[in-house]
């Protein structure tokens, strides 16, 4: 029974493994294109679908969050009087 696993096994990898060796080839190829860039964030090959992005999806993400962030402290004027009102609330508290 073992045998005949590892003969299907063998069998398989004969008869498709250059196919799948030619289409990793093609995959690496389009991977490191013409249009093909570094991520800023983490350095990994990226296909550059446009000119704008310049992250991979998971440094993307990340840089997304952080200019959430960013908006919200520009904003923050507005939560101003929360925060003084916080201190205060703080100062009385020590
Ligand atoms: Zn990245």
């Amino acid at each position: 029974m073992n045998t005949k696993k590892s003969n299907y096994k063998t069998t398989l990898w004969s008869s498709f493994g250059d196919i799948l060796v030619e289409n990793l080839k093609r995959n690496l190829q389009r991977k490191y294109g013409e249009k093909n860039i570094q991520c800023d964030g983490c350095g990994e090959r990226i296909e550059a679908v446009s000119n704008r992005k310049k992250y991979c999806n998971v440094c993307w993400r990340e840089k997304e969050r952080q200019l959430k962030r960013k908006s919200w402290h520009k904003n923050k004027s507005k939560y101003k009087n929360t925060r003084s009102l916080e201190k205060t609330l703080q100062t009385l508290d020590t």
